[in-house]
């Protein structure tokens, strides 16, 4: 089959289509890469305008290469004409970044629509009305909530507190206030997501709605990272993967004594952790679901002689969906929508979705100075409405709670949206002669720990097809025997304890910045090379770097001689746990919040969300987060009486 593709028919601008069909080597022999536009548009509909143009010039860039070698755009060419072009351009260094940065997006339709068209149902998940486990048309019901959308939320309105986000650090503020008898407040921009809505949709459908950004989140710096975080009902624990770590000693020891943070102490942090886990049913992920993926990475660690278990996890009962970062479809990760939430709705809280924290409001001048006293709302409508209360907690999480501070006129500390640390994250895959089927089992299941102790913690991570973090080889035909082929790949993912180098910047638009520090590359590249020997270890016959220029080593000794030739610069970063940005400690000079929660310069204001950690935790932060939050509320007045 030689035809050219008709982009029309694909629903896109036809340099876009055209470079899918290159990139794919859609040759129409099958259907699924002929559906991969249509879905790509969607995807791009969900990104930032900036983002959705980045990918268009660079589609557009590339087609208009191909006018230059052929006289002719991409759609006009033979399948084989395109992969010539396609070729040249990759062996070009520079270009290859523009190319890639094409590859995400399109990895992310291609795996959905060659798995729709070609693999067995994931699970029921994808038939209207029922979720994996469960009984066709009978999914799970979740725990009741009290979510009104802001459109029936009343222009004006009191309450005792006002807790802004509704993620992991919210949700456990909201209960404990709640808990103390206050009238209790969540603002959430996102909307509410039932457990059934998951079943009944296909993950990629549902990635766009429950990501900011379409998760396209990025923060720029060399290399760029990408920073994806949840926007709906819950936060970032709906869209998670369930992996529950409990604050090292030895960082809780560091906060208390760098930092004079005194509720870091081990004990009565320890309690805050305690009910964290009871609330979110933390256990050890069983052997039985953990899936071929997580096996391999624990296989390989125990060939090696090095430390590595399932994971501790808030998902018992998981049926092994691999679904966790779309919104589990059974139930079983208690993300705080189904845990936290429900507690605190039963103890009076109430939430407002679609409901965009602009401001918090402040009276300046009072007696002793400024003081919060509500906050005002903005509706998807445009139309505003405002809450006033005397206590405004603010937990929008690391990356926007700094801007709503800015907006409010509170962001006057020097610090305020520095120190911030992502725990940078970087994966490898390794092809195996046996199936592995990554995406069948527990989409985080196994921890390697063995070098914990130097800042690296590997993790084996897959995802649904095309959503995780690694980036296949190639382009053409070459990519697409990758695309085939990927039901033999096991991946890893290490993150590194990262020194707080990047800063959110802006008021009304985000801008994130993060510079790798030189300590920090050292430690991806070890990481890497750790990840490498792990999957040998497993039986690998290769590893994929995910590195365009070096993309793969057939031995340990390769993969080293071959990583010595690159930086840590050439990899593909991405970053789950933002923290640090309103950070908690007792100097007034380096903290914008006081060692107890307060925001400095203004009294009212508590920070109960990732942005309190005063560093990065070392590991997977949310039990971190929410025992952080248990700890700022339960000591604020009216709370502590009550207990
Ligand atoms: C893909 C992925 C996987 C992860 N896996 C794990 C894991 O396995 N284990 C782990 O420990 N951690 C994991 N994390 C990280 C963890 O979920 C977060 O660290 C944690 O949820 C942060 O909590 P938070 O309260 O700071 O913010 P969030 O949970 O992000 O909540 C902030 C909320 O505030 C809302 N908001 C923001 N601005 C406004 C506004 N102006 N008005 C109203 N609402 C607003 C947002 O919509 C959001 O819902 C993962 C993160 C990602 C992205």
């Amino acid at each position: 089959m030689n035809a050219p593709v008709n982009a029309q028919a694909n629903g896109l601008d036809d340099p876009l289509g055209g470079l899918v069909a290159a990139l794919l080597a859609d040759d129409g022999g099958k259907a699924w890469p002929g559906a991969v536009p249509r879905r790509l548009g969607a995807v791009l509909d969900t990104m930032p305008a900036a983002a959705r143009a980045g990918v268009r010039a660079a589609a557009a860039a590339v087609d208009a290469y191909a006018a230059v070698r052929t006289g002719r755009r991409l759609r006009g060419l033979t399948p084989r004409e395109r992969e010539s072009v396609l070729s040249s351009l990759a062996a070009r260094p520079s270009l290859l970044p523009v190319l890639d940065a094409v590859k995400v997006p399109v990895m992310l339709a291609a795996g959905t629509e060659r798995m729709l068209h070609e693999e067995p149902p994931l699970s029921p998940a994808y038939s209207p009305g029922s979720a994996p486990g469960s009984t066709p048309g009978a999914a799970p019901v979740d725990p009741p909530l009290d979510c009104v959308p802001s459109a029936h939320w009343p222009d004006r309105s009191t309450a005792d507190a006002v807790v802004v986000g509704s993620g992991a650090g919210g949700a456990v503020a909201a209960r404990t206030l709640a808990r103390a008898g206050m009238r209790v407040v969540v603002l959430e921009e996102g909307r509410h997501h039932t457990t059934a809505d998951f079943g009944r949709r296909a993950p990629l459908d549902r990635f766009g709605e429950l990501y900011r950004d379409g998760g396209g989140t990025v923060a720029l710096g060399n290399p760029p990272v990408v920073l994806p975080v949840g926007r709906a009902v819950g936060g970032t624990t709906v869209v998670n993967s369930g992996t529950c770590y409990r604050t090292p000693d030895h960082v809780l020891t560091r906060w208390r004594e760098k930092y004079g943070l005194a509720l870091a102490d081990v004990d009565s942090f320890g309690e805050c952790l305690d009910e964290v886990e009871r609330t979110v049913k933390v256990a050890t992920a069983p052997l039985d679901v953990l899936g071929r993926n997580g096996k391999t990475a624990l296989l390989g660690a125990e060939r090696l002689g090095w430390r590595a278990a399932p994971l501790r996890r808030n998902a018992t009962g998981c049926k092994g969906s691999c679904q966790c970062v779309v919104g589990c479809p059974t139930g079983a990760k208690q993300s705080v929508q189904l845990s936290v939430l429900p507690d605190a709705c039963a103890a009076g809280a109430r939430i407002v979705t679609g409901a965009y924290a602009q401001r918090v409001l402040v009276e300046r001048d009072r007696p002793g100075g400024p003081r919060a006293c509500g906050v005002s709302v903005r509706r998807p409508d445009g139309s505003e409405l405002e809450i006033l209360s005397p206590l405004v907690v603010v937990a929008a999480g690391a990356l926007y709670s700094p801007p709503l501070l800015r907006r409010s006129g509170l962001g006057g500390h020097p610090r305020l949206g520095r120190n911030l640390a992502v725990h940078p994250a970087a994966s490898v895959a390794g092809r195996f002669a046996e199936p592995v089927t990554a995406w069948r089992g527990v989409l985080q299941s196994v921890g390697v720990e063995e070098l914990h102790g130097d800042g690296i913690l590997i993790e084996a991570t897959a995802g649904p097809p095309g959503m995780g973090s690694f980036v296949l080889p190639g382009v053409g035909r070459e990519l697409r025997r990758e695309l085939d082929g990927a039901g033999s790949l096991a991946t890893l993912g290490a993150m590194i304890a990262d020194l707080p180098s990047g800063r959110v910047l802006g008021a009304r638009r985000t801008l994130l910045r993060y510079d790798l520090a030189r300590r920090d590359a050292g430690r991806l590249m070890r990481a890497v090379e750790a990840m490498g020997k792990v999957l040998f270890a497993a039986g690998a016959e290769e590893v994929l770097t995910g590195v365009p220029s070096a993309p793969r080593a057939r031995s340990q000794d390769e993969l080293r001689e071959l990583l010595r030739k690159l930086t840590a610069r050439q990899l593909h970063l991405s970053a789950f746990h933002p923290t640090g940005t309103v950070a908690l400690g007792a100097d007034p000079q380096t903290a914008p919040a006081d060692a107890e929660g307060w925001l400095r310069g203004v009294r009212g204001v508590l920070i109960a969300d990732g942005s309190a950690l005063p560093s990065c935790p070392e590991v997977n932060p949310q039990l971190t987060v929410m025992a952080t939050a248990l700890a700022v509320t339960r000591a604020a007045p009216g709370v502590a009486q009550s207990a």
